[in-house]
């Protein structure tokens, strides 16, 4: 059977054991209902997702450099453009987070559980 590639799956939220099964019940990088909602266990392999009692507090740690990426371009627009309006840059960052949020999340999360869990090609 072919691999599956890393950041293809890691992109499409599936499981790291199989890269088959979805890892939030409702799949999918822009969702904004049931953000966090994921099942113990992977449909298609039982991979237990969450490996241990506050395992996804770990995922702040990967979550946080997608959220630099978010902000770094209003930094620099903040910095180098003279004119602009500090409150329509602050407008546009807040709904900027706004829109990414459930993306940094969910990708914190995946890329967190792919450091601990192996691929099993099966
Ligand atoms: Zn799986």
């Amino acid at each position: 059977m072919k691999k599956k590639s890393i950041i293809k799956s890691i992109l499409q939220l599936k499981c790291p054991h199989c890269r088959t099964g979805d890892l939030f019940t409702n799949p999918g990088l822009f969702k904004y209902s049931k953000m966090l909602d994921m099942p113990e266990h992977c449909a298609h392999c039982g991979q237990k997702y969450e490996i241990e009692p506050g395992f996804w507090i770990g995922a702040l740690w990967t979550s946080y450099p997608i959220i630099v990426l978010i902000i770094t371009p209003f930094i620099i627009a903040a910095v180098t453009m003279v004119n602009i309006n500090v409150w329509f840059l602050a407008a546009a960052l807040v709904l900027t987070m706004l829109i990414f949020f459930p993306l940094t999340l969910r990708l914190g999360r995946a890329i967190w559980i792919y450091i601990f869990v192996r691929y099993k090609n099966d």
